[in-house]
């Protein structure tokens, strides 16, 4: 499965759930210099939605692609 991963920066306060709650947490998730986490690599996801959901303040947008 193919999915881009994008957080909003502005609305991530980095408390590390979206990487808790993954999977896949440490292929897939990184923290940046901010403090704030990214998608590193997406090719482990499977779209399971884990992340979005526990993310406090909504910044994580899953969107599928080429299916
Ligand atoms: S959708 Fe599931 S596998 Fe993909 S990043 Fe979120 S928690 Fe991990
Ligand atoms: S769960 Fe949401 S607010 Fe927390 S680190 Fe992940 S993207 Fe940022």
């Amino acid at each position: 499965m193919v999915v881009k991963i994008i957080v909003d920066k502005d609305k991530c306060i980095g408390c590390g759930r979206c990487y808790d709650v993954c999977p896949k947490g440490p292929l897939i998730w990184k923290r940046d210099k901010d403090k704030k986490y990214y998608a590193y690599d997406t090719k482990y996801c499977h779209n399971c939605k884990l992340c979005t959901g526990r993310c406090p303040t909504n910044a994580i947008l899953i969107i599928k692609e080429g299916v």
